[in-house]
């Protein structure tokens, strides 16, 4: 008969027994500190920094769960950054400690980085109970996100209880972001042929809220904008049935963001009460885990030496269009030990 699965959780080295210690302790420089470092551990790609990651999240696994994990979502100059920073200032003032990272597609394709600049959010860069990370730059999309998944998992030990995913509305970042947060929440700007776009981009259909920004710029293109956002949602996706809201924001003025605010809250509370705020994490969970195992199965076989060993020239057969690509996978797969 099979052992079943073991749950308990790796050892701790020293040094991470104490970075536990300080992400698990009180406020303050320590803390701040502890929860760069752990969240470089994590964002590493060396294998012995990979185990001891994996070792600290375990340690750390009944002390997360504890934020709202909003994502933010929108086409670069859209408003995210003034918004975070509106919004974060916000919640510091009621008494919430806030975390933002990142998932930007492009500093995973080439480096650069559409959503890391330093200068973004300035006041609440400094403050004492907020806490900003840029994307992790290099690897996959599929690597950045999951970084980004666990760094969510850090904040929530050292009780940040509203953590915010920002991500731009290019590429495929949107779906990994709507699948690691409670409430994905896009942002529009009021011109006409923004929505179709979005509609075409599948994007909408994960939007949980939707905020038209710049309102301050249009009222009556604003209001025009809203009317046809929430009647394009109607027609989508999975909250065809629920009704997805549209709310007009300024992110410059700050108007909007306590309402936005308000109804997040609600939102939340809602599907807690529901229980399907709790069925969604589930599900983001398991996705997650196999997310894992296909990323491990896919490494094992590209390491595999007896596949290694013919990899080249079967790709070749099957470029020059000698072997079929099906044929070749077969081929490949049972070679693998
Ligand atoms: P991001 O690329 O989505 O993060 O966009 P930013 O937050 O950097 O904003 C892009 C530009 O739009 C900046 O010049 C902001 O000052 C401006 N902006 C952002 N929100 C508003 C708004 O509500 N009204 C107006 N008039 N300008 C805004």
């Amino acid at each position: 008969m099979q052992a079943a699965p073991s749950t308990e959780p790796a050892p701790l080295a020293p040094e991470d027994e104490a970075l536990r210690a300080a992400l698990l302790g009180p406020p303050g420089a320590r803390q701040r500190r502890a929860l760069a470092k752990a969240i470089t551990l994590i964002e590493s790609t060396r294998p012995e920094h990979r185990t001891r990651a994996d070792a600290l999240l375990d340690a750390l696994l009944p002390h997360t769960g504890g934020a709202l994990r909003l994502g933010i979502s929108g086409v670069p100059g859209v408003g995210k950054s003034t918004f975070i920073e509106a919004l974060g200032l916000h919640l510091v003032g009621a008494g919430h400690r806030v975390a933002v990272l990142a998932v930007d597609p492009s500093s995973s394709l080439s480096g650069g980085s559409i959503l890391g600049d330093k200068t973004r959010m300035e006041r609440l860069s400094t403050h004492e109970q907020a806490f900003i990370r840029p994307s992790p730059s290099g690897g996959t999309l599929g690597g950045v996100a999951e970084k980004t998944r666990e760094a969510i998992l850090v904040c929530e030990a050292a009780r940040h209880d509203v953590v915010i995913v920002e991500t731009v509305g290019v590429g495929q970042s949107e779906t990994a972001v709507a699948g690691m947060t409670d409430l994905f929440v896009l942002m529009q700007l009021p011109n006409a042929g923004d929505d179709l776009q979005a509609i075409k981009k599948g994007v909408m259909e994960l939007a949980d809220l939707v905020l038209v920004n710049k309102a301050d710029l249009d009222a009556d293109a604003t209001t025009r904008a809203q009317a046809q956002l929430t009647s394009a949602l109607r027609w989508l996706g999975p909250h065809a049935h629920a009704a997805v809201r549209v709310m007009p924001l300024s992110a410059l003025t700050g108007q909007g963001v306590a309402e936005f605010w308000q109804l997040a809250c609600e939102e939340h509370r809602q599907r807690q009460a529901a229980g399907t705020l709790h069925a969604r994490r589930h599900e983001q969970d398991e996705a997650w885990m196999w997310a894992r195992i296909e990323a491990g199965l896919r490494q094992r076989f590209r390491a595999d030496p007896a596949v290694r060993e013919v990899l080249p020239e079967i790709s070749t057969l099957v470029r020059a269009g000698r072997l079929a690509p099906s044929v070749a996978a077969r081929r490949l797969l049972e070679r693998m030990r």
